[in-house]
C-alpha cells in the first residue's frame, strides 16, 4: 500500500494574482530581459528546510512555471564553518518531494569563487574596494548608528597597488583569521547602514565541504549572493523583506563591476503561530534534544511534516492560500492542518483502529465464529476493498463507554444500544471491573438481524462506534502529536524553549484492523473518527506498523472559513 503523490502544478488550477506575478507579467510584456523569466531558490546549506522555505520554493518555481521560465537551485555556500553535506542532500530531497525540479540547473556559489575573486580584484582596481586592517571590534565601533554617521577607516585611502598586493596575500594565506578584511568603498555616512563600507571578503582558515582547503578567504554573503544571481542570468531575484536595505548594495556591486543586473523583489516571510521558523532556533531544538532530530514529526521542517504525514499537495495548497504580500503577518497553524484535511479527505483510504482499547464480549455471538465483512477502503472513491473480521471478542475505544452517561452521550452505556460501524447493533448488559474498580470488560449482546448496520424494524440508534476484532487485531505503536509550543508566538519569548508543550507527544499501544498490517512506511489513511495517520517513515515496518497522527478530524479553520463565507 502506497500513496501516490500528484505532480506539482495540478493542485493549483488557477493561481490568484499577487504583486510579484503582476510585476513579472509587466516585465515579460515590456520585453525586459527579452521576455525571459529565470528565478532561483538559494538556500544556505546550514540547516534543514522549513515551512517558510516551502513558501519561497513554491513562489519561485511557481513563477517560472507560469511564465514559461526556469528556476535554479543554488546553494549559497559561502560560510564553510556552518555548512554540511547532510544539509545539501536533505535540501535536494525536500525540494523534489515538494514536487519541483531544477533539472540540470544545480549550482553552488562555491563554484563561482574564482570569478567572485576576479570581481573583487576588478573593484579594487577601480578604487572601489580596500583592505582594512582594523579589528572586527574597531570596524563595529566605527560603523556609527542609525542616527550618527560612521568614521572612515585609517586604511581607506590605501593605493590600488597596495590593496591588490594585500588582497593577493590574504588569498595566499599569509595572515591569520580576522587580521584583515576587504571592504567596499562606498560611504561611511550613508543613512543606509548596509552601505557603510560593507565587508566583501574575510579570512577564514576553514575547510569547505566542496572546495576543500583551496581557499582561506571567503566572500561575504552579500557580495557572493548578488554576483551569483548575475552570473546565472537570473531575471527576478525574489527574497524576503529583510533584504530590502541590501538591494542598493547589490545594485552598487553589479554596477561598479559593470555586469548584468537582475531585478530584486522582496516579499514578507512566512510566520506561523505556535512555531518557530528560524534555522538558528530549529538547530537549538535538535542540539538540545528537545525534539528527536530535524525530522521529528513535531518540527516545522519539511522532513518533519513529511514524516508526520503531510502531503506535498497540502503544502502547495497552503502556500497558494497564504499568498504573497509586502506586509508581515502571521498565519494560523490551523490553516496548515485544514489544507491537509482537504487533501486527505479526498485521497486517504479509511480504516479502523482502537487507540485506547476496552474489551467487549458479545455474549450471544457463537464461540469460534467469524464474520468476514468486505468493506471498501473509501466510502465514495474506488480504492478497492479489504476484509474486516468480526468475532465474539472485540475492542472499542475506552472513551466510547460511560458507566454513568452525561446528558447527550449517545455512545455505549449500560442498557444502551449502539451501531458498530458497518457491522451489528450491540447493547451493553454488564460492566466487569477489577479489584481496584477499573472497568476491564463489557458484556454485551448483539442483534443478528442488524448485520451491515441496520435492522428490519428500522429502529434508530444514535451512536456509531469503530471497533476491531480482538483475535485478529494487530498491535501497533501510535503517536499522537500536539503543538510543540504552548504560546502563539514562541519567538517573542525571552527564551523560546520556555514555552515548549510538555504534552506534544503521546505514545499509545493501539489495536489495528488486520488489513493495516501491510502498510508501507509513508502510507497514509484515515482512522475512522480519530484523524489522519501516516505509517512512520523510519520506525514502521510492514507487519509491525507504527503510525503518526498527522491531523485530527476536527477542523477549527474550516469553521472560521464557513463563518467568513469562504468555501
Ligand atoms: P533563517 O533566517 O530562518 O535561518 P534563511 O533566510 O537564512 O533562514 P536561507 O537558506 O538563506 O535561510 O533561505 C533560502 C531562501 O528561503 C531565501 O531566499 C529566504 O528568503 C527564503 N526563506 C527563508 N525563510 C523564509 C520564510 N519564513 N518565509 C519565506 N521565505 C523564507
Ligand atoms: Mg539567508
Amino acid at each position: 500500500m502506497t500513496t501516490p503523490d500528484k505532480a506539482a502544478g495540478e493542485a493549483v488550477p488557477s493561481a490568484p494574482v499577487n504583486f510579484i506575478r503582476a510585476r513579472v507579467a509587466e516585465d515579460t510584456a515590456s520585453g525586459k530581459y527579452g521576455g525571459r523569466v529565470m528565478t532561483r531558490f538559494p538556500p544556505e546549506p546550514n540547516g534543514y528546510l522549513h515551512l517558510g522555505h516551502a513558501k519561497s520554493i513554491c513562489l519561485n518555481f511557481g513563477l517560472s512555471k507560469e511564465f514559461g521560465g526556469v528556476t535554479n537551485l543554488r546553494f549559497d555556500d559561502t560560510n564553510p564553518a556552518k555548512e554540511e553535506v547532510e544539509y545539501v542532500e536533505s535540501i535536494m530531497r525536500d525540494v523534489k518531494w515538494l514536487g519541483f525540479d531544477w533539472e540540470d540547473r544545480l549550482y553552488y556559489a562555491s563554484d563561482y569563487f574564482e570569478r567572485l575573486y576576479g570581481f573583487a580584484v576588478e573593484l579594487i582596481k577601480k578604487g572601489k574596494a580596500y583592505v582594512d586592517d582594523q579589528t572586527a571590534e574597531e570596524i563595529r565601533a566605527n560603523r556609527g548608528t542609525l542616527k550618527e554617521p560612521g568614521r572612515n577607516s585609517p586604511y581607506r585611502d590605501r593605493s590600488v597597488e597596495e590593496n591588490l598586493d594585500l588582497f593577493a596575500r590574504m588569498r595566499a594565506g599569509e595572515y591569520p583569521d580576522g587580521a584583515r578584511v576587504l571592504r567596499a568603498k562606498i560611504d561611511m555616512a550613508s543613512p543606509n547602514v548596509v552601505l557603510r563600507d560593507p565587508a566583501m571578503y574575510r579570512i577564514k582558515h576553514v575547510h569547505h565541504h566542496r572546495t576543500g582547503d583551496k581557499w582561506c578567504i571567503y566572500p561575504m554573503y552579500d557580495f557572493a549572493h548578488c554576483f551569483s544571481d548575475s552570473i546565472e542570468g537570473v531575471t527576478h531575484s525574489i527574497c524576503t523583506l529583510e533584504f530590502e536595505n541590501n538591494r542598493p548594495l547589490y545594485d552598487w556591486f553589479l554596477e561598479q563591476a559593470g555586469v548584468y543586473r537582475p531585478q530584486q523583489i522582496e516579499f514578507a516571510r512566512l510566520n506561523l503561530t505556535h512555531t518557530v521558523l528560524s534555522k538558528r532556533k530549529l538547530i537549538q531544538l535538535v542540539n538540545e534534544g528537545i525534539t528527536t532530530g530535524w525530522d521529528d514529526p513535531r518540527m516545522p521542517t519539511l522532513s518533519g511534516v513529511r514524516r508526520r504525514g503531510f502531503t506535498p499537495e497540502a503544502l502547495r495548497d497552503f502556500c497558494e492560500r497564504i499568498g504573497v504580500a509586502r506586509a508581515d503577518s502571521t498565519v494560523e497553524y490551523g490553516l496548515l492542518e485544514h489544507c491537509l484535511r482537504e487533501d486527505l479527505n479526498e485521497r486517504a483510504p479509511r480504516a479502523m483502529a482502537v487507540l485506547r482499547p476496552l474489551k467487549v464480549v458479545i455474549e450471544n455471538y457463537p464461540e469460534g465464529q467469524v464474520d468476514e465483512f468486505d468493506f471498501p477502503w473509501h466510502p465514495e472513491k474506488d480504492m478497492g476493498r479489504r476484509t474486516v473480521p468480526f468475532s465474539k471478542v472485540l475492542y472499542i475505544e475506552q472513551d466510547d463507554f460511560r458507566e454513568v452517561p452525561p446528558k447527550g452521550f449517545h455512545r455505549l452505556y449500560p442498557g444502551n444500544e449502539v451501531r458498530l460501524r458497518y457491522a451489528y447493533y450491540i447493547t451493553c448488559r454488564e460492566v466487569v471491573k477489577d479489584e481496584a474498580g477499573n472497568i476491564v470488560e463489557l458484556r454485551c449482546t448483539y442483534d443478528p438481524e442488524s448485520k451491515g448496520g441496520g435492522t428490519p424494524d428500522g429502529r434508530k440508534v444514535k451512536g456509531t462506534l469503530h471497533w476491531v476484532s480482538a483475535a485478529h487485531a494487530i498491535d501497533a505503536e501510535v503517536r499522537l502529536y500536539d503543538l510543540l509550543f504552548t504560546k502563539p508566538n514562541p519567538g517573542a519569548e525571552e527564551d523560546f524553549t520556555s514555552c515548549i508543550n510538555p504534552n506534544s507527544l503521546e505514545v499509545l499501544r493501539a489495536k489495528l484492523e488486520p488489513a493495516l498490517a501491510g502498510a508501507e512506511p509513508g502510507w497514509r489513511c484515515q482512522f475512522e473518527r480519530l484523524g489522519y495517520f501516516c505509517a512512520d517513515e523510519k520506525d514502521s515496518k510492514p507487519g509491525a506498523p507504527v503510525f503518526n497522527r498527522a491531523a485530527t478530524l476536527k477542523d477549527t479553520w474550516g469553521k472560521i472559513e464557513k463563518k467568513q463565507g469562504g468555501k
